[in-house]
């Protein structure tokens, strides 16, 4: 083996999770005498998403947070509120701010190299893990990764909805935003396809992010996103003329499989490493929470993989998505009724598989009671 080539950690995939974890170890101020590897195919140059979560505290990249609320509307079936989410704030960061920042700091440090490629394979190997990066064998103590290279296998009761968007940043001619008041769910759409809805992220009087979302058990043939927004902004938004400034669209994959958390010295992070709220589809907290975890193991010396979390949230997220999976209820009833019979902060603390048992209790007990009962059955 080329010594040269042997790094203490490997970050495989300079996404969120990737760029997430380098920070926090930069940020940690006591692994500066480890030697890094970051590794992608891509070099990150362009603003190929944006992502909102929210939190009740600065979080780690507080200082490129692009746009912040306090309340949000949602629309649903009879249903239709500005909730206040206090203690949360719902945050925006645009992916091209958060790549040119970690970018910026990552490059910075004297113990840190970076590599653009295609990683082709990953293995263990008696003292740690190597990856092939364009035919080229590089080692490590630990290759962090989050690198999904196929979808995996499902077992029974396993399910693999999509969450599948676009989005428009659009320039209207007329002041039809209120900058304080995002749009998180407006149900006011077409179900026919499956759950759908739209949510709005107003940075100005005359800009926002406007997305079409969809959750289906497959790809449409052909989901007519930008018809879809047409529609929403003519039934909803008196905008008058407006031009398009930016594209954004996805696929994240909403799914009760089980992803492993580590293969020996391969160390999964980020989607690939089950990072993913199966129910929702938010993944950016998560992967702050998991970043933090690793790097108070490796500070401790400790194998870097943490507990997973209470098994009972991957049951309450299997329920729902045998339930939207199975057809038994329109998903827009279900997260109306969500949000209608409980307070904004409750639903999102329980959406950060951070509730009590005590509110989750409240939470469940205001869902339709037969079939999430008959759902939670078959999960067991
Ligand atoms: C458009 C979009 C919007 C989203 N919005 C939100 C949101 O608002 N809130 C939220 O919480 N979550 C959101 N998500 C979900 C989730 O936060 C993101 O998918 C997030 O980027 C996941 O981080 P990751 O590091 O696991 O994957 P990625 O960020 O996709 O990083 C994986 C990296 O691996 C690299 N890679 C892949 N294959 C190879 C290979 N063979 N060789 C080398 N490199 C490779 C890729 O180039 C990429 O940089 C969104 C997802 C998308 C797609």
């Amino acid at each position: 083996m080329d010594t040269l080539k042997q790094y203490d950690y490997i970050i495989a995939g300079a996404g969120c999770a990737g760029l997430s974890l380098l920070v926090q170890i930069i940020r940690s101020g006591k692994l500066s005498e480890k030697k890094i590897l970051l590794v992608d195919k891509a070099e990150k140059k362009i603003n190929d998403r944006t992502w909102c979560f929210w939190e009740t505290a600065p979080g780690p990249f507080e200082s490129i947070v692009h746009h912040r609320w306090e309340k949000t509307w949602f629309h649903g079936e009879g249903f239709s509120k500005l909730l206040p989410l206090s203690p949360y704030q719902y945050k925006l960061i645009r992916g091209i701010d958060f790549y040119e920042y970690c970018f910026s700091l990552i490059r910075q440090q004297s113990n840190i190299d970076i590599r653009f490629g295609n990683v082709e394979q990953l293995e263990n190997y008696t003292d740690g893990a190597f990856l092939v990066l364009n035919g080229e064998k590089l080692y490590a103590k630990y290759i962090f990764n989050s690198i999904l290279f196929e979808k995996p296998v499902l077992k029974k009761n396993k399910y693999w909805l999509l969450q599948h968007f676009k989005g428009w940043t659009i320039e209207t001619e007329k002041p039809v935003f209120k900058p304080s008041e995002a749009t998180l769910m407006d149900f006011r759409t077409d179900q026919r396809l499956g759950t759908t809805f739209v949510y709005i992220m107003p940075f100005s009087p005359t800009s926002a992010l406007v997305e079409y979302t969809l959750f289906t058990n497959s790809l449409p043939e052909s989901p007519d996103y930008d018809a879809g927004i047409k529609k929403y902004m003519q039934e909803h938004l008196d905008a008058g003329g407006y031009k398009i400034s930016g594209e954004e669209s996805g696929i994240i994959p909403m799914t009760n499989h089980k992803f492993p958390a580590s293969n020996g010295k391969i160390i999964n992070i980020g989607t690939a490493g089950g990072q993913t709220k199966a129910s929702s589809g938010y993944t950016f907290r998560f992967i702050q929470k998991h970043s933090a975890a690793i790097v108070d193991r490796l500070l401790n010396n400790s194998y870097p993989v943490t507990a997973s979390g209470p098994g009972r949230f991957h049951f309450y997220d299997s329920t729902l998505l045998h339930i939207l999976h199975h057809n038994k209820l329109a998903g827009h009833l279900i997260f109306t009724q969500l949000f209608q019979k409980n307070k904004p902060r409750q639903v999102l603390r329980f959406l950060d598989n951070e509730s009590s048992l005590k509110d989750e209790l409240k939470i469940i007990s205001s869902l339709p009671t037969i079939p999430f009962l008959k759902a939670a059955v078959k999960q067991l």
